[in-house]
């Protein structure tokens, strides 16, 4: 019988296909007692040895394929295979126990995979789950059995696991792995990352899924809306090949466009889409859409790709190549915004009881003067390649603004004293992503340059509804009326000092909103690149004083279901994806418009 499982979608698209269920244990591991302990540790070592020439064969081809940061990950597994007390461990237990060496380095992982489920410490996990991965790689050289591996499959397949290790997924075949779906991990994990830069579909946070699936089952992988479909009945697959066929004719013929001139509504109001990015190789994403510059430069996956803090000078190879590629377009690089859910292993963050509310991004940056400095420093070397803008995370009142702006001069006058060279007129500006700093944004205007709104965290804040959390994930809206005021009065504040006011967050992505946001009054929406094609559409659909009078209708409006039934009403009359490609004569697709998404049958199940 078919089961939806409801996840998070975390990297677009739809993959149908087998599964291939991918587990990191799958090895017989023999138990017999030895004589020659001096001979059974060589034998150990020699797997090492073997071990540690595969992560540095894996690190090199890993950097040319998809970049230095993720090659970075097996330079923390190579760190691991030389680890002493990881020989110690096995040396020590050789010498009282006299077992073979694969017996014992099994045992020893089996002993750390139970810790590993057994915290709940995210970074302790993630180390664990390290050690678990170079020790099973030991293991199978021990065994001359070569791991099931991701790097070669055999068919194009859907991969199941409860995770995936980063060295799964950094040397997973692309070309047959069709599409992800995992058990643990969320939108920050390595997997996430990853399945997006890669353009593989996936949703994680399932939960159940291994248990779910066997080998060969038919599996449908929803990444927009996050659901899983296990041994789906005729019809569900009928609906999914359709919806996917769509989705790609859609998405060709939307490339087809000729859409060279920058994005503007009917009525000649230049509307700017950038691109947010993660990792410098996602900008090629953003050139292929035609995006018009990175509004959101999310640096702290410099961070969490990282074993270390990355240097002054890594940072600065690394927004300088993105200044560089999309110059003279602007790049706006928002300063490291760790801490809540995305935690890097090195920094040992202490855990908190809502981290949320606790010692993240502006916060952390302005307690820790020497990374935040670097950052900085960096930043504004890079501002010489290219057209750099700095923004900075979750701001919360003035005082915070200034003690920010502060270090920035503190910073420039240093790089001046060095004589080191630097765009004097860099701009600087807020996200409003805090309620505190919307009530305060006209104050907040008067001293920056530009606002960008971060709906994912404003909403998160506005509801009081944690935007990770599965159980109340239905309470998180973007069209709830709180956040329509809240998007309304900032724009207000960045007009009355005539600062520009853009948005970064999810909504800028959803073509639902587009006309709404743009008659709030928003001028520009930045976006993960493969929702600029649907939205530069909506763009050139709307009139501008048709949008103004959209929005003041739905500020009228008092209830989430509302807003949503007006907006949804008025996006299905709209067409604007068809008109758009049926006035540049490309082939319209299937539908007239961008139906509502597919909605799973049954109750899913959590
Ligand atoms: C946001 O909060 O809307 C935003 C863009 O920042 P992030 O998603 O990285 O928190
Ligand atoms: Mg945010």
């Amino acid at each position: 019988m078919e089961i939806a499982l409801k996840g998070i979608g975390v990297s677009p698209g739809i993959a149908i296909g087998p599964a291939l269920p991918f587990r990191v244990h799958s090895l017989d591991v023999p138990k017999y007692p030895v004589r020659d302990r001096s001979a059974e540790l060589e034998r150990f070592n020699r797997a090492r040895d073997e071990v540690r020439q595969d992560l540095q064969r894996l690190h090199q081809q890993t950097a040319s394929k998809i970049g230095d940061e993720h090659a970075d990950i097996f330079k923390s597994h190579l760190m691991i295979v030389d680890d002493i007390k990881l020989r110690e461990d096995v040396e020590s237990r050789l010498e009282t126990e006299s077992y073979n060496v694969e017996y014992l380095l099994d045992d020893i992982i089996t002993q750390h995979t139970k810790m590993m489920e057994s915290v709940d410490d995210s970074r302790f996990r993630e180390r664990a789950m390290d050690f678990v991965d170079v020790g099973t790689s030991i293991l199978s050289k021990l065994l001359n059995t070569d791991l099931r591996s991701l790097e070669h499959l055999e068919r194009p397949s859907i991969v199941i696991a409860h995770d995936l290790a980063p060295s799964d997924t950094a040397k997973m075949d692309v070309e047959h792995a069709l599409g992800l779906a995992t058990d643990a991990s969320g939108p920050t994990s390595h997997t996430a990352i990853l399945a997006r830069a890669l353009e593989i579909p996936a949703v994680v946070g399932l939960k159940h899924v291994g248990a779910h699936a066997l080998p060969g089952d038919t599996v449908i992988v929803d990444g927009n809306e996050g659901y899983v479909y296990i041994r789906p009945n005729a019809e569900t697959v009928a609906r999914f090949r359709e919806e996917k066929r769509r989705l790609e004719e859609e998405s060709r013929a939307l490339l087809l466009v000729e859409h060279d001139r920058p994005s503007a509504t009917l009525d000649g109001h230049p509307v700017p889409l950038l691109a947010n990015i993660e990792l410098p190789l996602e900008i090629s994403h953003g050139v292929k859409v035609k995006a018009q510059g990175v509004g959101l430069y999310r640096t702290e996956y410099l961070f969490l790709n990282h074993t270390s803090l990355p240097t002054e000078e890594e940072q600065f190879r690394a927004y300088a190549q993105v200044a560089e590629a999309m110059r003279p377009a602007p790049v706006v690089i928002r300063t490291l915004d760790l801490g809540g859910d995305k935690l890097v292993a090195h920094l040992r963050l202490d855990e908190e009881t809502n981290p949320q509310l606790g010692w993240r991004a502006i916060r952390f940056c302005l307690e820790r003067p020497d990374i935040f400095k670097a950052q900085l420093r960096a930043i504004f070397r890079a501002s010489v390649h290219g057209n750099v803008q700095i923004m900075f995370p979750l701001i919360s009142g003035l005082d915070e603004l200034r003690q920010v702006k502060n270090v920035v001069k503190e910073v420039c006058e240093d790089l001046v004293r060095r004589g080191v060279s630097f765009d004097k007129n860099v701009k600087l500006g807020s996200m409003i992503e805090v309620p505190s700093a919307v009530s305060l944004a006209d104050v907040l205007a008067k001293e920056c340059d530009f606002f960008s709104i971060g709906t994912n965290d404003l909403i998160q804040y506005s509801l009081a509804v944690d935007r990770g959390n599965e159980k109340i994930a239905h309470m998180y809206q973007p069209g709830h009326p709180a956040v329509l005021r809240m998007i309304q009065l900032t724009v207000r504040a960045a007009k009355a000092a005539r600062i520009p006011c853009g948005i970064c967050g999810e909504m800028a992505g959803m073509p639902m909103f587009t006309e709404l946001l743009l008659g709030l009054g928003v001028d520009s929406l930045s976006m993960s690149a493969v929702a600029i094609p649907l939205v530069r559409a909506e763009v050139s659909g709307t009139r501008l004083t048709e949008a103004k009078r959209l929005a003041r209708r739905a500020l009228k409006l008092s209830t989430v279901s509302e807003v949503t039934a007006f907006l949804s009403k008025r996006y299905k009359e709209r067409r604007a994806l068809a008109r758009y490609l049926g006035q540049s004569g490309t082939a319209r697709p299937a539908g007239n418009h961008r139906p509502s998404p597919v909605k799973p049958r049954k109750t899913p199940r959590k």
